[in-house]
């Protein structure tokens, strides 16, 4: 299930009246505040009456409007747990939204996720609560319930989230070929050093150690495709190729390498300028420092801490807008340059590639 990438736009203000949770999705991904004061214990609360308690310290209280019981299912939640899993509702539990607000001051909100399958929605709290004992075993739904958490909509692709989402399709057999795929898109969203995250959540010990093995050493190959695709195209790019004017038309100094536009005769060192074209050392020059811009080089422990979904993003974003403009258009080799290791990158991310099954 590849996602679709969608550039990211700047929308209006979200009207107040809408309902928390949507509200908390389409602002969800400029990133949390965590300079937070310390938030107050929850008060004991109207609001947790008759609720499920998947957290019993919880602070705040998911409902859900059961459409085939008719009734309205509580839970007893821990913000901290949903906002590590998922950044929907690290948006919603943070200090901008009443409901963050609300927590930090142990009044245990009331959030109404009306709009969600019930059903769906208990599983991934229960998944995510790591209340696995309390799913039922032959449960159908369950597949579909770890598929939804891994959607736009809840976003839970980060270590907590996900490793939970293995740990669920792990505990209750799912089929070997959803294992594996959820495996495969695992890789595609951990870091590399994703246990890091998963020791200190005392996930790791409950996976099973082949599994944790086999997403490393996936994470490690497909990192190392997209990096051998990247530094591969200067290669593509030495290639002869004929010039092709700039768009606007650039002049450069013979003597200094200033440009100028295309009016500009001579340069202000006195020697005479030239037309400037889009030419196969132009090309090479320019790649490297579009690498830059997107954070992709040079190599550092920021680079080599990203995930395979991270660095693709930048890649896209790169080859859409690499600000690079000629007569070449399309056709220019840096664009079919740029346009391939997207081509490649989009290949590596969807891939379907580890074979795992439990013992
Ligand atoms: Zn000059
Ligand atoms: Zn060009």
């Amino acid at each position: 299930m590849p996602r679709t990438p969608v550039a990211a736009v700047p929308g209006p203000p979200a009207p107040a009246s809408i309902a928390p949770a949507k509200r908390a999705r389409e602002d969800a991904g400029d990133g949390a505040d965590d300079r937070q004061p310390k938030p107050k214990k929850a008060k004991p609360s109207p609001n947790s009456k008759g609720a499920g308690a998947l957290d019993p310290e919880g602070d705040a209280v998911i409902v859900l409007d059961n459409q085939q019981t008719g009734f309205q299912e509580k839970y007893l939640v821990s913000s901290k747990i949903l906002s590590l899993a998922s950044p929907v509702f690290t948006k919603m539990f943070s200090q901008k939204f009443s409901e963050g607000a609300k927590v930090r001051n142990g009044e245990v909100p009331s959030i109404d996720l009306e709009e969600d399958d019930a059903e769906m929605m208990g599983i991934i709290l229960n998944i995510l609560h790591y209340r696995l004992e309390d799913i039922p075993r032959d449960i159908e739904t369950l597949p579909l319930a770890i598929l939804a958490m891994l959607s736009d909509k809840y976003d839970c692709e980060r270590a907590l989230g996900i490793g939970y989402a293995l740990l669920a399709a792990y505990k209750f057999h799912c089929k070997p070929s959803f294992l594996s795929g959820l495996a495969s898109r695992a890789s595609k969203f951990l870091p590399h050093n994703f246990y890091a995250q998963c020791y200190k959540d005392g996930l790791i010990d409950l996976l099973p150690e082949d599994l944790e093995d086999a997403l490393i050493v996936h994470i490690d190959e497909a990192m190392h495709r997209l990096f051998a695709t990247l530094h591969g195209v200067e290669e593509h790019l030495q290639e002869r190729s004929k010039g092709f004017q700039l768009s606007p038309p650039k002049r450069i100094c013979q003597a200094c390498d200033k440009m100028y536009l295309k009016k500009e005769k001579k340069c202000t060192c006195t020697a005479f300028t030239e037309d400037r074209l889009c030419t196969v050392e132009y090309r090479v020059a320019a790649y490297f420092p579009l690498l830059g811009k997107a954070g992709l080089y040079p190599h550092s422990e920021q680079v080599e801490g990203l995930s395979g979904d991270q660095v693709f993003r930048k890649i896209e974003g790169m080859a859409k807008d690499s600000g690079h403009r000629c007569q070449g258009g399309q056709k220019c080799p840096l664009k079919v340059a740029l346009k391939k290791v997207l081509d490649e990158a989009l290949v590596i991310q969807t891939a379907v590639d580890v074979e795992w099954t439990w013992k």
